[in-house]
């Protein structure tokens, strides 16, 4: 099989897949991510009486075989027992396919995994004598607290709110984790007390979900689409309420306002914002442009799997960590162009080539690239939030008080979306100030 082909059953399953979607207290849930790769995937099972998997649905963020296997799994498995189940291989569902793309074995298939990580959530809650999520929220509302936002700053509040005992769900709208899994998964972490000195952030996110399955925090892989003050949440596939709302909305990529940008960076055409998939960039002539962390990371991670890589940056030194710029500058497979502005992007269908304007000599070149990532800073997540009436400061983050609230009375913020520290453990710590704040607010109003 050539490296991309797929058979005809799996683009099949693709194009009409099978038992997707969540089931409503499923017995068991098991979440399973390639951060690499970007895939996240999410089932959920029903086991029946007699211990046999009654239903099984999906929910899967990512590429074609992905959502194949997914479906395909889902297929395989209904009807048989727990021990029958948690025998299915990577391979029995590629095969049952009819075969995967090599590159696609090990990246995207991942569905048995998923199925394997439900029975085994539905083992240990079983055992434990739980079955379904720990606490439930009564009367109208769906939630103690709903927390819109799954990275580390939502993840540590939902933790934190679980294990005083309350419900709590997570919203998160692209990629478990937020930056650590959508920006560099195979970034070591840096400056996190206490953490080992090698962790990477996809083992950080794993170690984080994993804690807040283990709660019985519900984990939900829909956008919000809007909040209102009186904390109910919607998304697409519906409407929620809580007592109490955390946002930890992150922050998004700033973008250059520059000719082309637009054009290439929606639908894959060569303009990026995050390496998510260095993949894409194989053995490709690539630019990044920009300065600070977002740029010298973006830098370092293509640095090894780019043909050729131009690093462009206006300002006449670089700016960030001490270790970072020396890595970059000792490189001698980046190119770096000080003093140099990004003028335009240009190509017929993707990118081509860029027109660069050197500030020193006051003229415009041309380079010719396949790709450009475009780091030139991040700006807070509030677009969702403009009509709530949620106070912003000057530069647009979510004016908190030192118990993490808003303006509005049962709605609270951390991390990123609030500061421009930018750091986990600032991250952490906002969601675990919030949550400790928040649980005070919902049991007052619950009489306690
Ligand atoms: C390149 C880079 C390198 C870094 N390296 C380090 C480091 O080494 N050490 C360190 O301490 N810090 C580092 N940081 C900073 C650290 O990653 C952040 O401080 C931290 O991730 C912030 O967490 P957060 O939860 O506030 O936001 P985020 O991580 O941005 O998560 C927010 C989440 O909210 C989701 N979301 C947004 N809108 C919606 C919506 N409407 N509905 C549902 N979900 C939504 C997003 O998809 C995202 O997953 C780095 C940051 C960058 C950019």
């Amino acid at each position: 099989m050539k490296p991309t082909q797929y058979t005809e059953k799996v683009k099949e399953h693709f194009k009409n897949p099978k038992n997707v979607g969540e089931i409503k207290d499923a017995d068991g849930v098991g979440m399973v991510g390639n951060p690499l790769c970007g895939d996240m995937m999410q089932m959920s099972i029903k086991v029946s009486e007699d211990g046999r998997l009654e239903d099984i649905k999906f929910k899967t963020y990512g590429c074609g075989s992905a959502i194949a296997t997914s479906s395909m799994i889902t297929e395989m498995a209904k009807g048989m027992t727990l021990e029958e189940a948690l025998k299915i291989t990577r391979k029995d569902v590629a095969d049952e396919l009819e075969g995967l793309p090599p590159i696609k074995m090990h990246c995207s298939n991942l569905a048995a995994d998923a199925l394997h990580a439900a029975i085994q959530d539905y083992l240990q809650h079983k055992e434990r004598g739980e079955i379904g999520p720990r606490a439930k929220a009564e009367g109208a509302f769906n939630y103690d607290v709903i927390v819109i936002g799954g990275g580390p700053a939502g993840l540590t509040a939902a933790i934190q709110i679980a294990s005083r005992g309350l419900s709590v769900v997570v919203f998160e709208g692209k990629s478990w984790g937020g930056v650590l899994s959508t920006l560099y998964p195979n970034k070591k972490i840096l400056n996190f007390p206490g953490l080992p000195e090698n962790t990477l952030g996809r083992d950080f996110v794993t170690s984080l979900l994993k804690q807040a399955r283990d709660l019985g925090v519900e984990l939900k892989n829909e956008f919000v689409n809007e909040v209102s003050t009186d904390k109910v949440v919607k998304t697409a596939m519906g409407e929620y309420h809580a007592r109490a709302v955390i946002i930890a909305t992150g922050t998004l990529p700033l973008a250059c306002g520059i000719s082309g940008e637009t054009e290439f960076s929606d639908g894959d055409k060569g303009v990026y914002y995050y390496v998510t998939y260095p993949e894409k960039f194989m053995g490709k002539r690539v630019l990044v442009y920009g300065n600070g962390e977002q740029a010298l990371e973006s830098a370092q991670a293509l640095e090894n799997i780019a043909d050729k890589l131009t690093f462009a940056y206006k300002e006449k030194n670089l700016v960030g960590s001490d270790k970072a710029i020396k890595t970059v500058k000792r490189s001698d497979r980046i190119k770096l162009l000080a003093n140099t502005e990004l003028v335009k992007i240009e190509g017929t269908d993707t990118v081509e080539k860029v027109v660069l304007h050197d500030l020193g000599e006051d003229e415009d070149f041309e380079l010719v690239v396949d790709k450009v990532v475009l780091a030139v800073g991040m700006k807070p997540n509030t677009e969702i939030y403009s009509k709530l009436g949620i106070e912003l400061d000057d530069r647009g983050f979510v004016k908190v008080d030192k118990d993490q609230r808003t303006n509005l009375e049962g709605i609270y913020a951390a991390g990123d979306l609030t500061t421009d520290l930018q750091l986990l453990v600032v991250a952490i710590s906002q969601g675990a100030a919030a949550a400790h704040r928040v649980s005070e607010y919902v049991q007052k109003q619950k009489g306690f």
